[in-house]
């Protein structure tokens, strides 16, 4: 049956990196019969442009019909002025909740071409492939009470409240155990179960769920411990599993390990295995205009979308091999560019993924 996806293609360099993700996306489907069909429609600030909304109705209910959205980026300086409930922002925590993405894939890889970009040493990170499953909807992000009260003393006091249910943490570490049976079968979870009674709960339900993964081989560590190991020896994970709070931590941290903000995906899914899949940077406003931004996190976002919500892993694994080949044959955008290297723009680099994956085909 087709499948539809819907492109958001936002703000900043959003429009520029989504339009390469199109053009492979019409590759696949003319060259490969990938049997999709694409929408596009408005989000963020071009949203609040057009309809005074950074979310329409209608974007949202594509959303909701597609089986998956690829995102660009939102935001940018023009729309800050705006009251929050206007920002650009909001139309992306509009489509998290309005889809209940509670799952929320960040992986961290390090291809060995890019070795030289991170700040760590490369023998500590070349050929870095780990992936953090984040929860997404529940924690101390979303818990009752939470506020800033008056005590009766006068003086001020700020609380939030770390909260997960069984439910919660049963789907999010299956989440976790499926991918991991597509990879190293070795999951961490990570948790502070010696302090937090809440955590103490996920680690003892991440213990009764993978009962039913006799393969999966499930360790445990303290978030403390999980981010000096994620910095001093990353390549020991395969999958992490963690909750909101902590996950937002370690994502970003194993993010950095690649030192390539403009290589890396994300994927956000519910469950009925819907998705949002964007690049984890931002708008870049810096640079939007220019035809210089790095389209590989969102190509590789496209991958990302092919084999978790569309069903069509080798058409995934085209994608991944065609940048591979392309960053081996020296191609390079002016952020990951480095002495030796060929400089090339946002659309040399789009086509040459595109070319390596026709190539790879005969
Ligand atoms: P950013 O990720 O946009 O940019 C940080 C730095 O990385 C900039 O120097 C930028 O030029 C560079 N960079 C980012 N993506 C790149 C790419 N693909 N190729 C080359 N260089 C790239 O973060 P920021 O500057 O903090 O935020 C800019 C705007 O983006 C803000 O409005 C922010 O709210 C928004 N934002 C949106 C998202 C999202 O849509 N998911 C995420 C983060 C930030």
């Amino acid at each position: 049956m087709t499948k539809k996806i819907l492109i958001l293609p936002g703000d900043g360099i959003g429009p520029e990196i989504v339009a390469e993700a199109t053009k492979l996306l019409d590759g696949l489907r003319t060259d490969f019969g990938l049997d999709i069909e694409t929408e596009t429609a408005l989000v963020g600030g071009a949203a609040y442009d057009a309809y005074g909304n950074p979310l329409p109705e209608a974007t949202l209910a594509a959303a909701k019909a597609a089986n998956a959205v690829l995102l660009g980026a939102v935001g940018g300086p023009k729309w800050e002025p705006l009251h929050i409930s206007k920002r650009p922002e909001k139309g992306l925590l509009g489509l998290r909740s309005g889809l209940g993405l509670f799952a929320n894939l960040r992986p961290a890889i390090l291809y060995p071409q890019l070795a030289e970009a991170s700040t760590l040493k490369s023998e500590v990170v070349a050929g870095l492939d780990i992936m953090i499953v984040r929860e997404l909807t529940g924690d101390i992000y979303f818990g009752q009470p939470r506020g800033i009260e008056t005590l009766p003393s006068g003086e001020r006091r700020g609380l939030n409240t770390m909260v997960y249910t069984e439910s919660e943490v049963e789907r999010i570490c299956r989440v976790a155990f499926d991918i991991a049976m597509q990879r190293g079968k070795r999951v961490c979870s990570v948790d502070k179960a010696n302090v937090l009674e809440c955590t103490e709960l996920w680690r003892e339900v991440a213990i009764k769920t993978a009962a039913d993964y006799p393969e999966i081989e499930l360790s445990h560590l303290y978030v403390d411990n999980a981010a000096m190991q994620l910095v001093r020896a990353p390549k020991q994970f395969d999958v992490m599993v963690t909750g909101n709070i902590f996950g937002d931590i370690l994502s970003d941290c194993a993010a950095m390990l690649t030192g390539s903000i403009g290589m890396l995906p994300s994927a956000s899914l519910n469950e009925q295995g819907q998705g949002m899949y964007e690049p984890i940077h931002g708008s870049a406003p810096d640079i939007a205009g220019q035809g210089v931004a790095n389209p590989l996190a969102t190509l590789l976002s496209v991958a990302m979308m092919l084999r978790y919500s569309l069903g069509a892993p080798d058409a995934a694994d085209r994608i991944d091999a065609a940048v591979s080949k392309v960053l081996d044959h020296g191609l390079r955008t002016p952020d990951i560019a480095s002495p030796g290297t060929t400089t090339v723009g946002t659309s040399a680099m789009g086509d040459a993924v595109l070319e390596a994956m026709r190539a790879s085909a005969g």
